[in-house]
């Protein structure tokens, strides 16, 4: 493994930061690990946590990030062939151009622009680092992680940013059959699924996208919906598509329906005409994600059990009610996991590392 050592000077503050580097062959840096506190850690390298690391280090802060996977592991997890809603420059971060020759970028095309931007700052990434447990209290956090040998790694900081997003959870149906093997709550490729009984689970776009991929690749496809038709959040090139096929009977929808079972060779769906057996393969239930509230909860944060379990902060800063621990990115917005996205998630690093230069820069001189 080729590796380049060097010496490395914070910019900001006349190089007030020095330290050994290591880049790795895959170019993340690494740190010597010493018993050195950050400024600022980071949980969760994906959008929002890069744009805050590069923000809080261009403040001049010395900063590090940890992820449980790999740089972008949502992003990374996402089906393998999908487009983003976005255009190009609404997912930049770090004032660096995201060139793509496509009106919509491609999950690759991004997993290669935030890679590009996190070499480009030389951001210090400890992935595949899940983080277990926090203690200590504001300007002293020690955060406990375990690696992928389940391994005890710690690091010390002086204010922790929390941006772990909400793709790890995927929301439970609580129904007869949902831990079969033949049930998945991500859609990944088409290909495994060619001339079987698919049965999707949900209204929005991940189902409509995951319903119509399935069926152009040859599955039979059955998409069961609680709504009276598909969610309007469809984007509207989508919906079209995905109407058409039930209008046509390519893709057969049942709306205003639940499953309430599902069995090795069948799903039993209630429907307004009552209840329908379908001989069944595969089951994809698409019926969204939710933060890890328990995380969050266990770090001292205070969710609003009377608004979506939104988390109790600062709204001008993101510091939550625990001093010294901001938050970012979807997470910010509880349960309504459609009001955060990268598009707007990416600025929370703004506004948290203007606070950190005030309270931290402030202390330091
Ligand atoms: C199919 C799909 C398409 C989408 N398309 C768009 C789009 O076109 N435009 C748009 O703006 N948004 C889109 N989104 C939403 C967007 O991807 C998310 O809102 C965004 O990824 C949230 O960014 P984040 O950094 O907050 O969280 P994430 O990207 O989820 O990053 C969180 C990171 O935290 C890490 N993590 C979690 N727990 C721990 C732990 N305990 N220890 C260490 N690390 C941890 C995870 O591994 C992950 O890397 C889409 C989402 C999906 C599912």
């Amino acid at each position: 493994m080729r590796q380049n050592a060097g010496r490395m000077l914070f910019g900001g503050r006349g190089g007030r930061y020095s330290f050994k580097v290591h880049r790795s062959c895959a170019g993340v840096v690494e740190y010597g690990m010493g018993e050195m506190t950050f400024d600022v850690l980071v949980i969760g390298a994906g959008p929002t946590g890069l744009a805050c690391a590069i923000d809080a280090q261009r403040a001049g802060l010395r900063v590090v990030l940890v992820d449980k996977g790999c740089v972008c592991n949502s992003l990374f997890h996402y089906p393998a062939h999908m487009t983003f809603f976005t255009t190009p420059e609404l997912l930049e971060i770090g004032d660096m151009p995201f060139s793509s020759p496509n009106q919509k970028p491609t999950r690759s095309e991004a997993l290669e622009y935030y890679r590009k931007v996190a070499e480009h700052y030389d951001l210090d990434i400890r992935q595949y680092h899940r983080v277990e447990s926090v203690s200590g209290r504001d300007m002293q956090y020690v955060v406990h992680m375990v690696d992928r040998f389940g391994r005890a790694v710690e690091l010390r900081s002086r204010k922790l940013i929390v941006s772990t997003g909400y793709y790890d959870l995927p929301n439970h149906l609580g129904i007869p059959g949902e831990d079969l093997g033949k049930v998945a709550h991500y859609y990944n490729e088409p290909h495994p699924y060619y001339g079987l009984n698919v049965l999707v689970i949900g209204g929005k776009n991940s189902a409509a996208i995951a319903a119509l991929d399935l069926w152009r690749h040859g599955a039979k496809v059955t998409l069961v919906h609680r709504g009276a038709e598909m969610h309007r959040h469809v984007k509207y090139w989508i919906l079209p598509d995905i109407n058409n096929r039930f209008k046509n009977g390519e893709v057969t929808g049942y709306f205003e329906s639940t499953v309430s079972e599902i069995t090795e060779d069948t799903v039993v769906l209630q429907t307004p005409s009552g209840e329908v057996i379908l001989a069944n393969n595969f089951v994809f239930a698409l019926t969204g994600y939710h933060p890890d509230f328990e995380f969050i909860e266990k770090l001292g944060v205070k969710l609003d059990l009377e608004d979506d379990r939104v988390p109790v902060l600062n709204e001008a800063t993101l510091e939550s009610n625990v001093p010294g621990i901001y938050l970012a990115g979807v997470i910010v917005a509880g349960e309504r996991t459609n009001e955060i996205f990268i598009e707007n998630g990416r600025f929370h690093g703004g506004l948290i590392a203007k606070d950190l230069a005030e309270k931290l820069l402030a202390v330091a001189v």
